[in-house]
């Protein structure tokens, strides 16, 4: 074989980086020179230095750079070193990992929580330790890519798992997948429906009430991925399920298990969990192969997400002042003449048609100091590309006048 000629992978890898290019679809990764905050430094992937307002992470509690939290990362470090090297049932249970999941499961009114490197991880454990032959997995066809993954890899590790998706958001068509299950002889075992909290792309979210209710007249367990609704979500944050009223005791009935992430609104630096009764929870330690055969998480990060959930239980007002902040943008966008979609979240979708135009505007804002992303084809339907705004608690009214500003230049 000539050694001039590529290789499969390096002639299609270069045709696919090329057609991304061209069709405007290729991700340029930004530089932030300084903490996630409402104002951050960066150089932007045309290397320019600026300083911009952001409208565009996840850091919605304004936690990420909280001193205390940062402050618990370092003594974390101090008295830990840098981390477990050790997956979680060999040596590297620490201290604060122990501590972490006691304030996830006060923080979620669960019996138990476990913590993962990251929410994906969390959720990759739960659905291939979870299920076995005869059971069926139900899920939200918008659901988020690591609830597909997961689902996706459970009939490969546990022959005989079942799958079914329903329309988004549709309880009807949901029932008529229950219906199916419940008729098919070879589904005998567990019935699980699972959902996203909060759906990042159109800031909607699940109904998890009328989810409850259907779980229970099919005797299915509900699980739910509450990462963007998380510290977000209720009266004191605590997630879609406090929106709605389902905390402990209540009549409406309670969420089986939930996944979540420490990396958006808890914190901001990574880390996920899964919070529920201890028998699941003990099962992923014995059996969860994300767990028992990849490492802890970072001592460091466990110490400041535990006080970052501190934080977000001690000042309820951080989560009232999100909301105060969602409620005067949307209404400022909205005089300006823009169409955001109603959202009872801090996602603030606003549609601008096609994908090109979403990327222009987007590029346009920056250059006006506002970094805010535009998410198009084939992340959301043809037409209906957009401009995601997230606010956040670290936000202060003259930075949301900037925005609008901004946007009405356009
Ligand atoms: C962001 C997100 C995740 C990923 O969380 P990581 O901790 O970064 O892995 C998982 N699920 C949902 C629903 C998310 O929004």
């Amino acid at each position: 074989m000539a050694t001039t000629v590529a290789q499969p992978f390096d002639a299609r890898t270069d045709e696919t980086l090329r057609s991304l290019e061209s069709g405007g679809q290729y991700k340029h990764l930004q530089m932030i020179r300084s903490p996630m905050d409402a104002v951050v430094r960066m150089r932007t992937a045309a290397g320019k230095e600026i300083e911009a307002l952001c409208f565009c992470s996840n850091n919605y509690l304004g936690l990420a750079n909280h001193p205390e939290v940062v402050e618990a990362g370092i003594e974390g470090l101090r008295k830990y070193g840098a981390g477990t090297a050790s997956v979680r049932f060999i040596c590297g249970t620490f201290e604060p990992h122990e501590r972490l999941e006691a304030t996830i499961a006060q923080y979620m009114g669960t019996e138990s929580s476990y913590t993962f490197v990251s929410c994906w991880n969390a959720t990759e454990a739960l659905f291939p330790t979870f299920c076995e032959a005869g059971d069926v997995i139900i899920s939200d066809e918008l659901n988020h890519a690591c609830i597909i993954d997961s689902i996706r890899l459970t009939p490969v590790i546990k022959k005989g798992v079942f799958k079914a998706v329903y329309r988004h958001g549709d309880l009807d068509d949901l029932e008529q997948r229950l219906v199916e299950a419940q008729e098919n002889e070879e589904i005998t075992g567990q019935v699980w429906v699972v959902t996203d909290g909060v759906f990042s792309m159109e800031g909607d979210i699940g109904n998890l009430p009328e989810l409850r209710a259907l779980c229970d007249k099919y005797d299915a367990k509900l699980v739910v991925d509450d990462s963007h609704g998380h510290g977000v979500m209720g009266p004191t944050g605590r997630g879609t399920h406090e929106h709605y009223g389902m905390v402990p005791g209540s009549e409406l009935g309670t969420v089986d298990y939930f996944s979540g992430t420490l990396g958006k609104a808890l914190g901001g630096g990574a880390g996920g969990f899964i919070a529920g009764p201890k028998r699941g929870t003990e099962l992923i330690i014995q059996r969860g192969r994300p767990t028992l055969f990849s490492n802890a998480l970072p001592v460091t990060v466990a110490c400041s997400a535990n006080k970052a959930i501190e934080i977000v239980m001690r000042e309820p007002r951080r989560v009232q002042k999100l909301k105060d902040n969602v409620a005067y943008a949307r209404k400022k966008i909205g005089e300006a003449g823009f169409e955001v979609l109603e959202s009872p979240t801090a996602i603030c979708p606003i549609i601008v048609g096609e994908t090109a135009k979403a990327i222009a505007m987007s590029r346009k804002l920056l250059e006006l100091g506002v970094f805010v992303i535009g998410f198009g084809y084939p992340v959301v339907p043809e037409g209906k590309a957009r401009l995601r705004i997230q606010m956040s608690a670290a936000h202060e009214t003259s930075h949301i006048d900037a925005l609008v500003d901004a946007l009405k230049k356009l």
